[in-house]
């Protein structure tokens, strides 16, 4: 049986990873965030999170094949053996063509993509808030929210190399836009219906 192949689309602080972990835990799919693994890997002090992290923190791309190399590793888990939902990936036209060679080779395609559209302001200050929030839990905002010119580097790149990849899986006929100003549940049960 091919797996489900899930993505999550939408700009940073758009609550994409928010609303991947919920579906997770409703759909009992493995949930896979290439920024995740990245800060992972800086926290691990590893070879390959020094060189993400040069990226990360001027707000760039970490280079495809840094990325494809480690996410290849990360599906090839167990936990990925009924289905995966993929957030933060692809975020090229690059890496979408990789990512459906890749999943060609098991017979596998992209089931569907769900695009979280929110307003670049809304964004700002989303992201603004996530770091607030992390500070006020005692917990480590992410370096890369908690400066003004990385956040706003963050969106123009979105805009610039991700936003692309929506008409490419449009024209495959496989996107559900959300409109994700609403609150998380609505959001979520939005999203589930038309799942
Ligand atoms: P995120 O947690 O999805 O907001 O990602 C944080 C940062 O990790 C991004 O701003 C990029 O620098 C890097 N990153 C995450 N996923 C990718 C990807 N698919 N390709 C390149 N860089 C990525």
């Amino acid at each position: 049986m091919s797996k489900k192949i899930i993505l999550v689309m939408g700009p940073p602080g758009s609550g994409k990873g928010t609303q991947a972990d919920l579906l997770e835990r409703d759909l009992h799919l493995a949930h896979i965030s290439t920024g995740e693994l990245f800060r992972n890997e800086i926290s691990n002090n590893t070879e390959l999170g020094m060189k993400a992290k040069s990226y990360m923190e001027k707000g760039e791309y970490v280079p495809d094949e840094i990325t494809t190399g480690m996410l290849k590793n990360r599906m090839a888990a167990d936990d990925c053996s009924t289905g995966i939902i993929l957030d933060g990936f692809p975020r090229t036209i690059a890496q979408a063509e990789f990512l459906d060679k890749f999943l060609l080779e098991s017979g596998d395609s992209v089931s569907r993509v769900i695009y979280y559209n929110v307003p670049d302001e809304e964004d700002v200050n989303r992201i603004k808030g996530r770091a607030e929030h992390d500070i006020e839990e005692g917990k480590n905002a992410r370096a890369d929210d908690l400066n003004e010119e990385t956040i706003m580097q963050r969106l123009s790149v979105y805009h610039e190399k991700t936003e692309p990849i929506l008409d490419y899986y449009r024209a495959k006929g496989i996107v559900l836009e959300i409109d994700a100003t609403k609150s998380i549940n609505e959001i979520l049960d939005e999203t589930e219906d038309e799942l």
